[in-house]
């Protein structure tokens, strides 16, 4: 084997087994979702490991130059001079039509290459391997013969064929095998059979192939005749009943990530579910780790043990906080906070994002470690240097954000119409305040109506722009109009000082806008974050054009988020009058205009506000399951990939309701 291929390890060939996908995932992508199953998996080594060490039982890493794989068997016994590897598995023996327990598919592949191993390492013949399931405490035996060297010589090719490809093969037509892999949440087969469906790429109950029709040609030992019923017949040997090889279904993969289709098409899909396929949640509905803000000025973040620390400074007198590492999914520095090399580097190891705002609240940027592999990074290259689809993917993202936006006035502006109506209205609109003067709230409305008539007329001519800049001119005076009503959503109660005057940023120039600004910031810290979990580079977008510090990936997602996310939860802290006008702000008059920021106090409301609005349910409208915001902003990251994978339509179709 030539020194510059990567050794193939022998679990991965048991995931090549299992799905393709997941072989690409774990050891081209090197994704790792290490789940409970998969801890389970490797106890379950330990334990042997240490019972059976002092038998005739050895648990012995190899390496096979001749076959390019590296491969740890569970151990080796000699039995009437012949040296026999052996699997231990948790889970059950397949079943033969008979009833009698076999050795699942992949699992006999596994014993194949541990075979391959011990032969090349012992120069002995090696005839045969047993796999014991413990579920139903059984030991199955699996013959090495002429058509085991063949598969194994077949499966290793297929393995080598899929390394060096940039493409992420296609989820696997058998759903039952999804359930129960630990790398779904970043697959999202679901997802991707939803936009099959929709598309009609699922035929006779199997997916159409693409491409080079890998897993087939490789399956049916490259006959193309149907290949393990040719090879059944040929060698006695049963390896499936079915055209389906038996999988175990017991797996506990070693899991992992990606690569991407050269030609981006994703047809648009309607805004309803298929009729035809509901699909299983397999993506998580909400985060249990927690963003960790330090706005303490002084405060040192460090590790103690399996805990992050953080200590405030001796004049504030608080006793050190300790967060369990497994509790944390980012740590926020707000200005002069200190961490320590050892925090980050736990921090990395623990896959937590560590992001850095000023005291005055701009993001300045993160660090983390990223799961960005090569493969990823070439597709989104070549899906975002062609122009036309960057133009259909900032259509979709600005008709979402355009009608987030109108959604949000629509709902004032009945809020207005019909003051005495509150059943039925979200909680939000139910916070905007009644008792205005009659005259006022006319003239709100009418404001208000206005915009929401020059927007709606704006949405057909910037659907139909042939250019990114004319998108942008159409986006600009849509804005302009949103902006414009937006004081209007805003209680006289809340006192004049807290209405907006138009956007105003760098710097805010009112309280409204600070909140704003503040509240972008944040969101463009969790966007940011999705994108690196993610594993895209954020340095190219679609929409957005490269500038100082902001990543214009991350500005361009963004887009989805700033209405629900921010400027609805603002609005609706301003007119529950949540905000004192002093104490919250800090006003400093700049040589040309006032500019306002946030206090220390202020800071702390918002991102309460902020984190609570995140963990809000939200249900999308295609795929049907509800999830959180947090989770969602990760969720049309991956659907976002997709577009340029032949499996998009879902991205940038969730809308305000
Ligand atoms: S979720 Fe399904 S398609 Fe995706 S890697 Fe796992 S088994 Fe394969």
């Amino acid at each position: 084997m030539s020194s510059a291929v990567a050794a193939l390890p022998i679990h991965g060939l048991h995931a090549l087994a299992y799905c393709e996908r997941l072989f690409y995932l774990e050891n081209v992508e090197m994704l790792r979702v290490a789940d409970e199953r998969v801890f389970a998996g490797r106890r379950l080594h330990v334990e042997l490991e240490r019972k059976e060490d002092e038998g005739e039982v050895l648990a012995m890493a190899l390496e096979s130059q001749r076959w390019g794989m590296v491969g740890k068997v569970d151990c080796i016994r000699r039995r009437d001079g012949q040296l026999i590897p052996y699997e231990h598995k948790r889970g059950r023996a397949a079943r033969s039509s008979t009833g009698e327990a076999e050795a699942w598919w992949n699992d006999k592949l596994q014993v194949y290459a541990y075979a391959a191993l011990i032969e090349e390492h012992s120069g002995q013949s090696i005839t045969e391997g047993r796999v014991r399931y413990h579920a139903d405490n059984v030991m199955v035996r699996v013959l090495i013969d002429d058509d085991a060297w063949r598969m194994l010589a077949l499966s290793v090719a297929r393995a080598r064929e899929l390394q060096a490809s940039i493409v992420r093969p296609q989820v696997t037509p058998n759903e039952k095998l999804c359930v129960k892999c630990s790398l779904a949440p970043v697959c999202l087969p679901e997802e991707a059979r939803l936009h099959d469906a929709v598309t009609g790429r699922w035929r006779d109950g199997g997916r159409e192939r693409q491409g080079d029709g890998g897993m087939e040609r490789w399956r049916d030992g490259g006959t193309g005749r149907g290949g393990e019923k040719a090879l059944a017949n040929s060698s006695g040997l049963s390896i499936s009943q079915s055209p389906s090889l038996q999988i175990s279904p017991s797996l506990s993969p070693p899991v992992s990530p990606s690569l991407s289709p050269p030609v981006p098409q994703s047809p648009s899909l309607p805004v309803s579910p298929s009729p035809r396929r509901k699909a299983i949640r397999l993506f998580p509905a909400d985060d249990d780790r927690q963003a960790l803000h330090v706005v303490t000025q002084g405060a040192r973040i460090g590790r103690k043990g399996d805990r992050i620390e953080i200590t405030t400074p001796v004049d504030l007198g608080e006793p050190p906080q300790l967060h369990p590492v497994n509790e944390i999914g980012q740590v926020v520095l707000h200005g002069f906070a200190q961490i320590s090399t050892q925090a980050l580097g736990f921090c990395a190891q623990h896959n937590i994002g560590v992001h850095w705002m000023t005291s005055g609240g701009r993001y300045l940027g993160a660090w983390s470690t990223g799961a960005g592999t090569v493969q990823r990074r070439i597709r989104q290259y070549k899906a975002l240097t062609d122009a036309e689809f960057c133009l259909r993917l900032a259509k979709q993202l600005t008709e979402a954000r355009v009608r987030s936006q109108l959604s949000f006035l629509l709902r004032a502006d009945r809020q207005d119409s019909s003051p005495r109506v509150s059943k039925g209205l979200t909680s939000e609109i139910s916070a905007l305040p009644d008792g205005r003067a009659t005259d006022t709230i006319e003239e709100s409305s009418r404001v208000v109506t206005e915009s929401i008539a020059t927007i709606r007329k704006l949405l057909g001519p910037m659907s139909r722009v042939k250019n990114i800049h004319s998108l942008r001119g159409y986006e600009g005076s849509i804005g302009a109009q949103y902006f414009k009503a937006l004081p209007d959503l805003i209680s006289d109660e809340a006192g004049p000082e807290m209405k907006p005057n138009g956007r105003s940023r760098r710097p805010p120039r009112d309280r409204a806008n600070a909140l704003l600004s503040f509240g972008y910031a944040l969101l463009m810290k969790d966007v940011l974050n999705a994108i690196l979990v993610v594993g895209l580079d954020p340095s190219l977008g679609f929409y957005h054009q490269p500038r100082s510090q902001a990543h214009p990936l991350a500005l361009d997602l963004m887009e989805l988020f700033r209405v629900p996310l921010v400027d609805l939860p603002v609005i609706a802290s301003i007119n529950r009058r949540q905000w004192n006008a002093d104490e919250d702000f800090t006003i400093a008059q700049g040589s040309k205009c006032q500019q306002v920021w946030l206090s220390n106090s202020g800071r702390k409301k918002l991102i309460e506000i902020y984190e609570r609005r995140k963990q809000d349910q939200w249900k999308h409208p295609v795929i049907g399951y509800s999830l959180s915001y947090a989770r969602l902003i990760e969720l049309e990251v991956r659907l976002l990939e997709k577009e340029w994978m032949n499996e998009g339509g879902l991205f940038a179709r969730m809308r305000l309701r």
